[in-house]
């Protein structure tokens, strides 16, 4: 395997491997360890160039370092990336190969499953380092991270409605979610329970059927979920889902979702906020998952109650970034990231 260094303004190391024998290409990027080991997940996807998967890779390590800050995992921010189809290209000697990789890091950067991995692909990983996190339950991990970030979004809805509405109570309010998979699914279900009326759209119509016999969820198109009338639109799919196209067809007062990167352009926060709506950002209200990946590095070892206990931490975080950006008259996106900056600043005068 031949490894090489990008060095990377801003980053504390960025390289790139390929193993032709194996068949990987792969980037690794540690943003920051100033908080802690760089914990983020691998993601496998068919990137159209090499610098493509660089970009990515270097946009979503930053984006770690921010999420794991203000949801104080005690961890730091890195990412991976694997050039290829996971559809086609998946072996375990490529995962094997990977973990070489990551064995080069020496735990600095440390990964856990994401788009295009799954935690049989890290049980690859971990044949060659042992630096690998959200393994499943039995090997020792701590699983599924979907259902703890379904909760965080829960909560985090419950937040701004509380700062909308002046109660967190969403009995009779009505959420639009955008994506039916791990997460939006197991939320549809929190939401249900809490007595909220849902609108859902999703590729799958196996998960139509299902949300609308569990919950009496009324089926919309994919193309018209972000403007249906609602109270809350949760985008639980894709990335860059508010947009010049869609900002103008909102009809909600609150947009709050799992979704990373939902906005399309920083600009995009400001827009919200002209039109007086409401929105979670991202990295604060989707943390869940790192949250509970995290507790994994806690000493003791892995315990599910702590890391339930941690979420529960959502609310008051989402209700932070709403009082801040309230109180400086600025996008709430732009108010996480300045309390994201100053959590790392504090942890560098430590
Ligand atoms: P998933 O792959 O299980 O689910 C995504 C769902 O969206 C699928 O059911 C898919 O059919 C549907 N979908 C795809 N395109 C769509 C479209 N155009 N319109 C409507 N539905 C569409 O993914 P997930 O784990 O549920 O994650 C959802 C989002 O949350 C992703 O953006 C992910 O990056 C983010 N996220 C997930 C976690 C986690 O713990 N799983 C943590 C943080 C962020």
């Amino acid at each position: 395997m031949k490894i090489v260094e990008i060095p990377t303004a801003g980053y504390e190391r960025v390289a790139e491997a390929v193993d032709p024998a194996a068949g990987l290409h792969a980037f690794i990027a540690v943003h920051s360890t100033v908080l802690g080991p760089a914990v983020g997940g691998i993601r496998m996807w068919p990137y159209a160039s090499r610098e493509a998967a660089l970009t990515d890779a270097l946009r979503l390590a930053e984006g770690m370092t921010w999420k794991s800050a203000v949801a104080e995992t005690g961890l730091g921010g890195g990412k991976a990336v694997i050039i290829g189809d996971s559809k086609t290209k998946k072996t375990p000697e490529l995962f094997v190969a990977m973990g070489r990789f990551v064995q080069d890091f020496q735990g600095r950067y440390v990964p856990a499953e994401d788009v295009g991995t799954t935690t049989g692909d890290l049980e690859n990983v971990a044949k060659s380092t042992k630096w690998v996190s959200g393994l499943p339950r039995d090997k020792g991990g701590s699983g599924n991270p979907s259902p703890f970030t379904a909760r965080g979004v829960f909560l985090g809805i419950q937040a701004c409605a509380a700062d909308v509405f002046g109660t967190q109570d969403l009995q009779g309010r009505t959420v639009a979610i955008q994506g039916l998979g791990s997460v939006g699914f197991a939320l549809a279900r929190h939401l249900h329970e809490a007595g909220a009326k849902l609108i859902v759209a999703d590729l799958d119509a196996a998960r139509l059927a299902e949300a609308a016999a569990e919950f009496g969820a009324v089926v919309e198109d994919v193309k018209r979920i972000h403007a249906a009338a609602c109270d809350v639109f949760a985008p639980c799919a894709l990335g860059a889902v508010i947009n010049d196209q869609t900002l103008p067809e909102l009809r909600c007062r609150i947009v709050a979702g799992a979704a990373n990167n939902q906005l399309h352009e920083l600009r995009h926060g400001e827009a919200l906020r002209q039109r007086k709506i409401v929105y979670a950002p991202d990295f604060v209200i989707n943390a869940g998952g790192i949250i509970n990946v995290g507790q994994e590095f806690a000493p003791g070892g892995y315990q599910e109650a702590v890391a339930t206990k941690k979420v529960a931490n959502i609310f008051r975080a989402v209700k932070e970034t709403l009082a801040l950006a309230k109180a400086l008259e600025i996008p709430t996106s732009e108010a996480a990231l300045r309390l994201a900056k100053s959590k790392l600043a504090a942890g560098l005068v430590k």
